[in-house]
């Protein structure tokens, strides 16, 4: 059997009540599922905000200038693409097909395992540092207009992260705001709010108002962290109007 804990869960289970124990096996894999009740520690809350902005090569950019690369996972998708063109070939429901499948869900999985533990890596290390977490919405129209099965598994895996960061943001009372993408954060001078329709492409550039000099995407990120928040003042002043927030 395949044990796999992390430092962090070992603890976890050790200070917390286990209610129940529920065994899957998923490709040859065995998992032990806990479900426990435990006390969700208490993070200072000094009200640090971030911005964070997904990519393709560099999974994310966060605001304070830090990068994180995406997972190199082209091991298992050789493997994954070479299983599959074999099991293509296997008649199907025999022997060796049934064993082939098997190989490919013990890839699969692997690579699955792989990425879930980079996200939550990821999700830990953002909500537990930040109290306000900000970002725009996905371009998933624009991927999807690529064709590209790479860019729809590029998708998947940047809903799960977000996912992540949402429910983890819940569990530590952290804020979590995503902006409309329509938002011309990259037209807009984070100086003095000038508004530049005819800017095009360029990386960087003079804001003729302010004759402030920007990098185009630094100047897009400090604009987006500005609406986040004034989307945020705005919620909470529209809810105390209705008086339902604390
Ligand atoms: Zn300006």
């Amino acid at each position: 059997m395949h044990y796999r804990t992390s430092p962090h869960n070992k603890i976890l289970l050790h200070e917390s009540k286990i209610n129940n124990v529920t065994i899957k096996i998923e490709h040859q894999y065995y998992y032990a599922l806990f479900n426990i009740e435990t006390e969700i520690e208490e993070f200072n809350n000094a009200w640090d905000t971030v911005e964070i902005d997904l990519g393709i090569k560099t999974l994310s950019t966060l605001s304070n200038g830090q990068k994180i690369a995406n997972l190199d996972t082209t091991a298992e998708d050789r493997k994954i693409k070479k299983y599959y063109r074999r099991l293509s070939k296997k008649k199907y429901r025999s022997n060796r097909y049934n064993k082939t499948l098997k190989t490919l869900g013990k890839w699969i999985t692997k690579k699955q395992n792989k990425l879930n533990d980079t996200y939550h890596k990821l999700s830990n290390y953002i909500v537990k540092n930040y109290d306000i977490i900000c970002m725009e919405d996905l371009d998933i129209k624009e991927l999807f207009e690529e064709k590209k099965f790479s860019s729809f598994l590029q998708t998947i895996g940047w809903r799960k992260l977000i996912n992540m960061i949402k429910y983890k943001c819940q569990w530590y009372g952290k804020i979590f705001i995503q902006i409309n993408r329509w938002y011309p954060s990259s037209k807009i001078c984070s100086n003095c709010g000038y508004y530049n329709k005819d800017l095009k492409n360029e990386k960087e550039w003079t804001y003729p108002h302010c004759q402030k000099t920007h990098d185009r995407d630094i100047n897009a990120a400090k604009n987006i962290h500005k609406q986040c928040l004034i989307d945020l003042i705005n919620e909470k002043m529209n809810l105390w109007s209705r008086g339902i927030a604390q």
